[in-house]
């Protein structure tokens, strides 16, 4: 007879998108069994965990990650990147299909679906297809067959699809599979051929040429149109102007099935950051402007911002030690993405500790249909859970990163707020 999984975490403060209150949490198998309140009579659980002065909230949800297997494994494994994603609170994360090769066939997805079933006890790591075959933009791939396996958001990601035909082709197919979301990494392919920074006064300074934000805007005004014209599912990947937000804004007001994601260093850093950065600082879509930053921040508080995502992009030291514009553009991010969000947006009072719950799990989860996460703290839910200590502080420098690379703008910086645990499907996951 097989004894089940029971665990009673006390003391803690529960966190979702609706409260935050103080609690006890009695796990049952994969799911919470009961909350309590202060003054209940608990149960006798064998397994008791005193975690007063923490708080849990559900597992973090991190929808646009990059961890290099296959091609990539000097830079990112998958292994690694479960490392850094469990040691930042995520319970689960889409990976990006720009791996060599890129995932346009049923074949690549069962290759990384197999290596990421060892790693299912820690985090559930689920990939994203490609729209178009091999990313080059000429021909779309077998939407039913890639579904079938699994897929459920397809991008190109790192390039826009700029053929607007296959985009309607995307648009179409995801009317028909249910679920299915075509998401876009918006830049004018032609409008940032060559750029390296946002176009203004620091490129210039730096010499570099230039990427433009309409770059972005036209994309997401072109494909906002299509979703128009075929009631597709449409998302937009790391948004980074206030002028492409306020497309977003009006296609949900016309009742269009469109969402968006940003990225913690698109809500913090601007390009006059660069100069200081380095490396680390070139990413793509560019860091932007004061006002920018600004109109994302309202976006995200007004919720026209679905989700907090970070692009987490290792590069080994080598290739990030090149010059700014050989440098290959990305950012380390799952590790910190919670710390940054807490210390820079929640702390300064942008958005409640709800709404960040909101932008990092339940939000994401809903987006990439990972419905085993981002569920409320309540009687019923899966135990995908994350524990928080958000009176820490946490210095972030080579020696915390637990990522194969090591390609983070916050080496150096003190956050407040640090991840403890991440339980997995009812079992702890201990890793800080
Ligand atoms: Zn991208």
């Amino acid at each position: 007879m097989s004894v089940t999984n029971e665990l009673l975490l006390t003391g803690l403060t529960l966190l979702d998108h609706t409260k935050q209150v103080f609690g006890h949490v009695h796990i049952v198998g994969d799911r919470i069994g009961a909350i309590y309140a202060d003054g209940d009579d608990l149960p006798n659980v064998n397994r008791t965990i005193d975690l007063t002065g923490l708080t849990v909230t559900p597992g973090l949800v991190d929808i646009q990650v990059h961890f290099r297997e296959p091609g990539g494994e000097g830079s990112e494994t998958i292994r690694s990147g479960t490392d850094a994603a469990v040691a930042g609170g995520m319970t689960a994360v889409v990976t990006m299909p720009n791996t060599n090769p890129a995932v346009d066939s049923v074949e690549v997805v069962r290759d990384i679906q197999s290596i990421a079933a060892k790693e299912a006890h820690r985090l559930d790591i689920v990939t994203s297809g490609c729209l178009t075959v091999g990313r080059q933009g000429a021909k779309n791939v077998d939407y039913a067959a890639l579904y079938e396996a699994g897929v459920r958001l397809f991008t190109d990601d790192g390039d826009a699809v700029m053929d607007a035909a296959l985009m309607r082709n995307a648009l179409q197919a995801s009317t028909q599979l249910p679920g299915m979301v075509v998401a876009q990494h918006c830049e004018d392919a032609n409008l940032v051929a060559g750029g390296v920074l946002t176009e203004g006064p620091v490129a210039d300074q730096l010499g570099v040429a230039g990427r433009p934000g309409v770059a972005e805007t036209i994309i997401v005004a072109r494909d906002i149109e299509l979703a128009r014209d075929t009631r597709g599912r449409y998302h937009v990947l790391h948004l980074s102007t206030g002028a492409s937000l306020a497309l977003v804004r009006q296609a949900k007001a016309d009742g269009l099935a469109v969402s968006c994601e940003v990225t913690p260093q698109h809500l913090v850093l601007t390009a006059y950051d660069v100069p200081r950065l380095g490396t680390s600082g070139r990413m793509n879509p560019p860091l932007r402007t004061a006002s920018d930053v600004q109109a994302l921040r309202e976006g995200l508080k007004a919720q026209v911002i679905d989700a907090i995502a970070t692009d987490h992009a290792p590069h080994a030291p080598a290739l990030k030690a090149k010059p700014l514009d050989q440098a290959p553009p990305g950012m380390l991010g799952v590790e910190t993405s919670w710390q940054v969000a807490w210390t820079h947006l929640v702390l300064p009072g942008i958005i409640s500790p709800c709404q960040l719950v909101w932008a990092m799990s339940t939000r994401p989860a809903m987006i990439a249909g990972l419905h085993r996460h981002g569920q409320p703290i309540v009687p019923g839910s899966v135990a995908n859970l994350t524990v928080i200590d958000l009176a820490a502080t946490q210095m972030i420098s080579n020696e915390s990163i637990r990522s194969q690379s090591r390609n983070s703008p916050w080496l150096g910086d003190v956050f407040y707020s640090k991840v403890e645990m991440t339980l997995k499907d009812g079992a702890m996951v201990n890793d800080n």
